[in-house]
């Protein structure tokens, strides 16, 4: 039978408050009309201002979980967010051999709140294995110069991250300073800057969404300028909008309604 909304595979971690990860995407996903299936990377102990603990799941876990969920359903997309370790990337290379459907990589490698949440080890395997793979890659500023150690600039650094092998690469500049957050686009169709006003705030999961809503939107059908248009657009709104759960920071109102 087929699916009555597009699925979108999710590898990504649970942030018990809500904010970031899993739940990002399942709000992010849903808000577009889609539906995510989910495998969780790790389970970590976090709060509105910091992430304190990771704890990896096993891979031979989620290869059972994805293998379940691949043997069910067609899936649309995947979208992958912070990973427990370089061991998971195996299973993950193999759903994306499976299913060859856009993948977009959020390289989750540093909390907001400072904690660092990816080893040498990790970064080495997402640059060697992983990002060769990815239809669209979205790096913060800071990945990104993580990501590629030596570039002289944001501009360098997309310019070295296709050169891995990532179909495009959106470096989101919400970390940078400035009263305009500047996102910058490499791909096959050239380069751009899209220009958002500054939300004067501190938010925890904005990554998360927007890499969400841009996987939503490439599973729903969109044409990737339409989906990068709209995932950034979509993810301003919900910023906009955004609303405490706790003491830290802010997380996007994904899901319209309430106060
Ligand atoms: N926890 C999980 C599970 C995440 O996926 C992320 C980011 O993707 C974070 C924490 C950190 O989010 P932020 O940098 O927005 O605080």
């Amino acid at each position: 039978m087929q699916a009555s909304k597009p699925l979108v595979l999710c590898f990504s971690g649970h942030d018990p408050g809500g904010g970031a990860g899993i739940h990002a995407d399942i709000e992010a996903i849903a808000a577009q009309g889609g539906h995510a299936l989910t495998v969780i990377t790790a389970h970590t102990v976090q709060d509105s201002v910091d992430v304190r603990r990771v704890s990896p799941v096993a891979p031979i876990f989620m290869a059972a979980q994805t293998e379940a969920l691949l043997a069910d359903c067609r899936v649309a997309a995947i979208k992958i967010g912070l990973l427990g370790d370089a061991a998971q990337i195996p299973h993950i290379l193999e759903a994306i051999e499976r299913c060859r459907v856009p993948v977009v990589l959020d390289p989750v490698l540093r909390a907001g709140g400072g904690t660092a949440l990816a080893s040498a080890a990790l970064v080495e395997a997402l640059r060697t294995q992983l990002i060769p793979r990815v239809s669209v890659l979205t790096p913060n500023a800071a990945e990104a110069r993580r990501l590629a150690p030596g570039a002289q600039s944001l501009d360098d650094c997309a310019q070295q991250l296709r050169r891995l092998g990532a179909g495009g690469v959106l470096i989101t500049g919400g970390d940078e300073p400035g009263d305009e957050v500047c996102n910058h686009w490499h791909g096959a169709d050239g380069a751009r800057d899209y220009r958002w006003p500054r939300i004067p705030a501190q938010f925890h999961g904005a990554g998360c969404t927007l890499a969400a809503t841009l996987a939503a939107r490439l599973a729903l059908g969109d044409a990737l300028a339409t989906a990068l248009q709209r995932a950034q657009r979509d993810t301003h709104a919900a910023l906009a909008a955004a609303y405490a759960v706790g003491q830290g920071r802010l997380i996007p109102r994904r899901i319209a309604g309430g106060a």
